[in-house]
């Protein structure tokens, strides 16, 4: 078998390029997969919006985990998805003892779903689960909420202004569980979506609440230190603004 056969064959076995920092012929590269889970930290918007639950987040949103998180999202790299759902898996169990869990996804517009051939973030919720049942929780993903009405993109607003876009995006869905209840993102920004899908929730009778997020950014998200399954090693990376909050 020729070298060049060898090659193609491998491009089509492996994804052309590590998703978080472009090395070729691979697929996630080991520094960027220990990239999403190096920092598992609660996540505290400044300023905080009111009735934020604790929000756990497995990873700064900058560098490599942004680029992972944006061909995930925006490039249809399904590769990667095991490795963002063990991230999101890890912040779900640095805040809810090993049992029961319901995790809710945030619900995706219907417009981002047929752009993304499906919801995002339903489809992390469920890889995170398959982690989360490996390492001795009991999850469930259930849709308890659903999108009310349509929203502007919230890339550039402040925090205020996001509150005010996101107030009635969502509805309940369904009855509320006996287990703690972990709402999932992708992100938190300033936290305004994790806040409106939190108040919607407790509307319908849900107590023990929770949220977990692959990432959270930098400039508007202050991550203080936790004790439970921190990582040593610190991170710099970018000032970015994500295209959600
Ligand atoms: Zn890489």
């Amino acid at each position: 078998m020729t070298a060049t056969l060898l090659t193609a064959l491998a491009d089509l076995a492996l994804p052309a390029t590590c998703a978080g920092c472009g090395a070729a012929r691979t697929g996630l590269c080991r520094s960027c997969a220990a990239a999403l889970t190096a920092r598992v930290r609660v996540a505290d918007p400044s300023p905080r919006p009111p009735g934020l639950p604790p929000c756990w987040a497995s990873a700064r949103y900058a560098g490599a985990v942004r680029a992972v998180l944006l061909a995930y999202k925006e490039h249809d790299r399904r590769d990667v998805l095991p490795a963002l759902g063990g991230a999101l898996g890890r912040a779900v169990a640095a805040g809810v003892p090993r049992g029961p869990v319901v995790l809710v996804p945030v619900p995706s517009s219907p417009a981002a779903v047929r752009a993304r051939g499906g919801d995002h973030v339903d489809r992390l919720a469920r890889a995170a689960a398959g982690r989360l049942r490996r390492a001795g929780w009991s999850p469930r993903v259930v849709r308890l909420l659903a999108v009310a009405r349509r929203r502007r993109d919230s890339a550039g607003l402040g925090a205020a202004d996001r509150r005010a876009n996101l107030a009635g995006a969502f509805r309940g869905s369904g009855d509320p569980p006996r287990a703690p209840v972990v709402i999932v993102d992708d992100l938190v920004t300033t936290g305004a979506t994790l806040a409106e899908a939190a108040a919607v929730l407790r509307a319908t009778g849900v107590g023990a609440l929770h949220a977990a997020v692959v990432a959270a950014t930098l400039r508007r998200v202050p991550i203080t230190p936790c004790r439970p399954l921190c990582h040593a090693r610190d991170e710099t990376g970018g000032d970015e603004t994500p295209p959600r909050g």
